[in-house]
């Protein structure tokens, strides 16, 4: 059995909330609640008080709650209204300031709870999630084992990929073989992309059929115990690459090295960030990589930090990273390589392959 840490990770939060002068905390964000808690369900509040933590839910998870939960909460199951339930629990606890989630609770919920609590109510950002952007073994070891299945799902199903099969049959076949060999869930829309269409970083896949000598791109992930891979790899379907297609691969893929091989916690994200861009800037194609090198991963498929240009958050020791930098030509087609990666005191450890040797599929 692995330790449970979700005691540790509750007094944790506490001495983060004596930091912000809260006396309670009104967690909301589901992700968040699975991490304190371990409660998996769809709907549920969670009250984080100095002695006590209470998760109220509906009767949907009358059995679940507490058998998920333990002893990590008190359990209270309301039948009518999770919100009423919570305005009598604030009831019986003296009047302080309630903090609640401003990344997470919508306007009107908002209102809500400042209806219904008696003391002041303080929107406070990301506090599990900063917690939760440090990752134990356990957790590490979580996503590497989503990411050995994703590799498993895409090896097998590479070699069966042919010319004239549309990127949505590609996509199928290639979430049937993440969901057989164990992936909880697809953490995301898989993208499937070809030729041109490639070129867009978050495109749909289509039905839109792969052309001969086309790129093919393929971001995808799988989920283990919660927590997700996320892997990009781009390849030649049906003959070998052409010069241009070799020279765009090869800058990516330099780009990508760089960042495995230099980044370390402490740096902030922006610096993480430009030890690809400026390979890639470096070689006049800065226009062309027009997102962030990375982001978090963990129970959430983006969840802090963030390698980004404007991130000067340092990176903590023990997060969890994906490591993606792309060049995308719009009508001629686009390549990323993505990895995930722990940031250990020695600097990044893979925890995907990182086999990003050119594949064409002839
Ligand atoms: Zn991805
Ligand atoms: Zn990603």
């Amino acid at each position: 059995m692995p330790p449970d840490r979700r005691g540790e990770r509750q007094a944790a939060l506490r001495a983060a909330l004596d930091g912000e002068g809260l006396d309670a905390l009104l967690v909301t964000h589901l992700a968040n609640i699975r991490y304190l808690t371990g409660f998996t369900g769809s709907a549920a509040l969670l009250l984080v008080q100095p002695d006590t933590t209470t998760l109220i839910t509906d009767f949907r998870y009358a059995a679940q709650a507490p058998d998920e939960a333990g002893e990590a909460a008190v359990v209270e199951v309301d039948r009518t209204s999770v919100w009423e339930r919570l305005a009598r629990v604030l009831g019986a606890a003296p009047a302080g300031t309630l903090g609640i989630e401003s990344q997470a609770l919508t306007v009107r919920d908002a209102e809500r709870v400042a209806a219904l609590s008696r003391g002041r109510v303080a929107p406070v950002a990301e506090l599990v999630e900063r917690l939760r952007a440090v990752k134990s073994p356990e957790e590490v070891d979580a996503v590497r084992a989503a990411a050995a299945l994703a590799q498993a799902a895409l090896a097998e199903v590479l070699p069966g990929v042919r010319v004239g099969q549309t990127e949505i049959e590609v996509g199928a076949a290639l979430e049937a073989a993440l969901r057989r060999r164990g992936s909880e869930w697809h953490p995301f829309p898989t993208i499937v992309a070809s030729g041109p269409r490639s070129a867009l970083p978050h495109a749909r896949t289509s039905p839109r059929p792969i052309g001969p000598g086309e790129w093919l791109l393929l971001d995808f992930g799988a989920q283990v115990d919660g927590y997700c891979a996320d892997l990009t790899r781009t390849i030649v379907v049906g003959a070998r690459a052409d010069e241009r297609q070799r020279t765009i691969y090869e800058l990516v893929q330099t780009a990508q090295r760089r960042a495995l091989q230099h980044l370390r916690a402490g740096m902030p994200g922006r610096e993480g960030d430009a030890l690809a861009r400026e390979v890639i800037a470096g070689r006049g194609f800065g226009e062309a990589f027009g997102h962030s090198l990375g982001h978090g991963l963990g129970l959430e498929v983006h969840e802090a930090p963030r390698l980004a240009p404007t991130a000067d958050a340092p990176l903590p020791l023990h997060a969890v990273v994906t490591v993606e930098p792309g060049i995308y030509l719009q009508g001629w087609g686009g390549v990323r390589l993505e990895d995930d990666v722990y940031l250990g005191p020695d600097g990044a450890v893979l925890l995907s392959d990182g086999r990003t040797e050119l594949l064409e599929l002839v």
